[in-house]
Formats: C-alpha cells, sequence, structure tokens
C-alpha cells in the first residue's frame, strides 16, 4: 500500500511531483525557446507547461526523465488514473475502451477487409484488436503496460508485444496503424510518428487520436497532467505528422485531434506555426488563483476525481 509520503506527494494541491527532470529542445521542431502556458496542473498541483515558440508544440518543463517517467507508471499512474488492476480493468473503463474500439474500427471500416494487417499502437485492455480480428484482418498490438497487455491475451486472445523499436517491422508493413491516446504520454512523439508512419504501407492510413489543448468547456488547467508530458492542438498535431511525412486523409472525419492520416511525398516544409505558442498562452491563462478559489469551483472537480484514487489506495481489497 502507498505511504502517506506517496499519497502527499501525488494528491496535496499546491506542491510539486517528486521529480527532478532536465529541459529539452522540441521534439517537434528542435527549438529551445518556450513561453510558459500554465503552472499547475487539474489537481492544482504544481506542473510547468510550456510551448514551443517557433512550432507552438506544448511540453512539461523540465521534461521527466525516462527513469522518472518510467518510476511514475510503476508507483503512480493506476492509482492517478483509478485504474487499479485487483481482478482486471474496472467495468467503466471496460465499457468506454468497448465503446471507443468499435466507434474506430467504424471509421476505418474501408481499410478494415479480410487480411489486413492492422497494428494498434498503444493497445490497451485489447478491445480494438478483438474488434478488427473478428473481421478478419490479421492484428496486433504494442502496450508496455504489463497488466493490460496481460488482459488483452487472456481476455481477447490477442497477440500484444510489449515494445516495438524500429527494426520490430519492416517498412511498409501495415494496412492501417491506430494510436489512441498515446502521444502525449511520450517524451519522443514526433519520433514514434516517423516510426508509424515508416510501418505504413504507401496506401495505408493511420489513425490517431490526443487530447485537444484547446478545447473548451472547462478551466484550462484541467487539461494538464503529470503522465501528459505533451500536449497538442490541431496545428501542432497536424505538424507532427506532417514531419512523418503524412497529411490528413480527405475521405475521412476527422474532429480536431482525431484524424486519419495518409502518406505523401510532398516535402516537409519549415516546421513552424507562427503565433501559436503566445495565442496558447493567452488560451490557457489560468484564473488569478485568488478568484479560482475563492470561486470555489475547484472542489467538485477535485473531490470527484481524488475520491476514488483514495479509496483505491487506501482501503484494502
Ligand atoms: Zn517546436
Amino acid at each position: 500500500m502507498p505511504s502517506p509520503r506517496y499519497f502527499f506527494n501525488h494528491f496535496m494541491p499546491f506542491t510539486g511531483y517528486p521529480y527532478t527532470g532536465a529541459p529539452t529542445a522540441c521534439n517537434l521542431c528542435g527549438s529551445t525557446r518556450s513561453v510558459t502556458v500554465a503552472e499547475t496542473d487539474r489537481r492544482l498541483k504544481t506542473l510547468r507547461s510550456i510551448a514551443c515558440e517557433q512550432c507552438g508544440l506544448i511540453r512539461t518543463d523540465p521534461m521527466p526523465t525516462p527513469a522518472e517517467l518510467a518510476d511514475y507508471y510503476a508507483t503512480a499512474y493506476r492509482a492517478d488514473y483509478q485504474l487499479a488492476f485487483a481482478g482486471g480493468p474496472p467495468r467503466n473503463h471496460l465499457n468506454r475502451s468497448a465503446r471507443e474500439a468499435a466507434f474506430r474500427a467504424d471509421l476505418l471500416a474501408p481499410k478494415l477487409k479480410a487480411g489486413a494487417r492492422v497494428l494498434d499502437f498503444g493497445s490497451g485492455s485489447g478491445e480494438f484488436l478483438a474488434a478488427v480480428r473478428a473481421k478478419g484482418c490479421e492484428a496486433i498490438g504494442v502496450e508496455p503496460g504489463r497488466d493490460y497487455a496481460a488482459y488483452a491475451r487472456t481476455h481477447h486472445g490477442v497477440e500484444v508485444l510489449d515494445d516495438a523499436d524500429d527494426a520490430r517491422f519492416p517498412a511498409g508493413h501495415f494496412d492501417v496503424i491506430t494510436t489512441h491516446h498515446v502521444m502525449e504520454h511520450l517524451r519522443d512523439p514526433a519520433d514514434v510518428m516517423a516510426r508509424l508512419s515508416r510501418w505504413l504501407k504507401p496506401d495505408g492510413v493511420l489513425y490517431a487520436a490526443v487530447p485537444n489543448m484547446a478545447a473548451t468547456g472547462k478551466p484550462p488547467h484541467e487539461r494538464f497532467h503529470f503522465a501528459h508530458v505533451h500536449g497538442f492542438v490541431r496545428e501542432t498535431f497536424d505538424l507532427t505528422a506532417r514531419r512523418a511525412g503524412l497529411v490528413p486523409h480527405p475521405d475521412y472525419w476527422r474532429e480536431d485531434t482525431t484524424v486519419v492520416y495518409a502518406k505523401t511525398d510532398a516535402p516537409v516544409g519549415r516546421l513552424a506555426v507562427p503565433g501559436l505558442a503566445e495565442r496558447l498562452a493567452v488560451d490557457l491563462k489560468p484564473m488569478p488563483a485568488g478568484a479560482y478559489l475563492a470561486s470555489g469551483a475547484w472542489i467538485w472537480p477535485m473531490l470527484r476525481r481524488n475520491a476514488k484514487a483514495v479509496r483505491d489506495t487506501f482501503v484494502a481489497r
């Protein structure tokens, strides 16, 4: 069971997370110039997020090291994301995952013919793999979360790899690749997007989805989370794809940062979105702390979010 110190480190508002990290250059364009867009996360803990001044890609600063991220996923992620695993993924997770898998399989139906090779990068509990296998596709997943990968293998009988480096698949191998809410967790999302693009057949499609940091309807700080070390908006997601030789496929529905991309031979232009960083700094500007605290708007979201994590953390099963 996690210690009270663990609880303090991960849930106490207005304190930082237990990590040191290191500054990094932008993974998309390589620039080191940036604009601060947030100082707290959805738990009201101290967490700085910056937007690259050249291209607008948002990242955590300082960036957690690979070891710190691994440690976070090993100890804190489960309680943070309320996916406690005694006896398998919680029912509400499986329901949501099944709905999302059905939606994705429906969207990509024109490409999911019998015999098509499909990769789900970040395959979670395996619902999408099961859905496409039912259509006669050859499906394989990559999922570093051991518990989820084990669940997918056991309950859906699907093939899931723990990880996959560049050499794991030949270039031009897959008809369809999907990656659903994975890129925001990676230290090197632009490099991973390039790898996925390389594995894709010339006429293949890549479905990619991440949270939209420019979404309206909730307080800006609610969009920031320690596990999300990169933040995208429509422009930066498309630019990440563009760098990897991909453009939005004109025949498919898209919504902001949920997109189906196709390959292109057109040369990549300058990796820049002039003015985007400054715009994000304004759009994501938090309410003044005093006004926000006095409004009480933080109480219910925080209680709701933390109640289950507290229960999972402290109640014996
Ligand atoms: Zn950049």
